[in-house]
């Protein structure tokens, strides 16, 4: 299961997630409870956000 990093731009702060793709993005900070949470992709090495891109773990190669 991938982690996510994610920052509080209100408060800066810090932290990561464990998520499946399937999970929805955190927005919310959970300590300051403003919505201006964001992913950091520095620990993703792939990572595709947005329409267009998916990615399939589904075995074949
Ligand atoms: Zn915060």
């Amino acid at each position: 299961m991938p982690v996510y990093h994610y920052r509080c731009k209100n408060c800066g702060y810090d932290f990561t997630e464990h998520q499946s793709f399937d999970d929805e993005p955190i927005t919310v900070c959970p300590k300051c409870g403003e919505p201006t949470v964001h992913k950091v992709y520095s620990a993703v090495p792939i990572t595709f956000k947005g329409s267009g891109f998916y990615r399939t773990d589904k075995g074949s190669k």
